[in-house]
């Protein structure tokens, strides 16, 4: 290869004319930031910088990979959330910035100062991390069914060294007896069948945590039914669901009692999570101190 074809600039240039993506220029300067250690200010600062042979090398079998379909993040090994560099794998889903509006929501709630928290469908840990990022102080529990995605949560909580409670569970199933203050979950929510789970970085993603049966319902009908014996008077379900799911979820979680139930956008505008508590019982507002009437 002469030095010229070698550039920096020349070998973004090939590996972002190969990529079938929305970003196909900036994956390559991801895939370059990670073979060479140099930023992406400095790729573009230097174009004419040559790579060495081991960095070479390690570009070109990254860039095959991205050429085939596989995400960004799992070549990286790392998708970004919130604050936290996370590890991710194809254990499960490829935390999404619009998963990032669940969390938003949560911080706004008033709960309790160590209040407890559950997050069921954990994966990456990404909502339960985010949230112990931000409130320290708050008990938080992390559940997956996938014994590889609960070894993947666990991984994140000790590399952030963030206090979250890992644990095996298929949504409450595994469960001893409590209740907590805010149960928030993003679960599978694609229909079965859906063009979408052909396309782009889902089809490297497991249907485990993608789909939910004919209307895509199968698991929220679950969470939002049996989320109020989980919860204290008071306390909020938070979920994520798809873009025209909504007014079906708000069904489900008016049969199931909640109030003050309300449904909110993703930062592109589309509708995406449903929020409600439970009621408190009489006389009782959330934290269980008496109403001064
Ligand atoms: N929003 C995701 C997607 O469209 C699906 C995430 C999920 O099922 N929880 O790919």
């Amino acid at each position: 290869m002469s030095e010229s074809s070698s550039s920096c600039e020349a070998l973004l240039i090939s590996a972002t004319a190969r990529f079938d993506s929305d970003t196909p220029r900036l994956d390559a300067e991801l895939l370059m930031v990670n073979a060479t250690g140099w930023s992406r200010t400095s790729l573009r600062a230097w174009p004419e910088r040559v790579l060495d042979d081991r960095q070479l090398v390690q570009f070109a079998a990254q860039v095959d990979q991205r050429a085939r379909g596989h995400p960004i993040a799992h070549i990286l090994g790392e998708q970004g959330f919130w604050s936290l560099p996370l590890r991710v794998n194809d254990a499960t889903l490829i935390p999404r910035p619009d998963t990032e509006s669940l969390v938003e929501a949560a911080l706004e709630f008033a709960l309790p100062a160590a209040a407890r928290v559950l997050d069921l469908g954990t994966g990456t840990g990404a909502i339960a991390l985010a949230l112990a990022s931000e409130r320290p102080a708050w008990q938080i529990m992390a559940c997956d069914a996938v014994p590889a995605a609960v070894a993947l949560a666990q991984v994140n909580a000790e590399l952030l060294a963030l206090p979250v409670e890992v644990c095996t569970s298929h949504w409450f199933d595994g469960l001893s007896p409590q209740t907590f203050d805010l149960i928030i979950s993003n679960p599978p929510y694609v229909r079965a069948g859906d063009y979408h789970l052909g396309q782009g970085d889902v089809r490297f993603e497991p249907e485990s945590a993608l789909v939910a049966g004919e209307d895509g319902l199968d698991d929220l009908r679950l969470i939002v039914g049996q989320a109020p014996e989980w919860l204290a008077g008071g306390g909020w379900l938070v979920v994520e669901h798809g873009f025209d799911q909504a007014l079906a979820v708000r069904g489900l979680f008016s049969a199931a009692g909640f109030e003050n139930i309300r449904t909110q956008k993703d930062y592109g505008g589309q509708d995406r999570l449903t929020l409600a508590q439970r009621p408190a019982p009489a006389g009782e507002n959330f934290t269980g101190e008496s109403d001064a009437q």
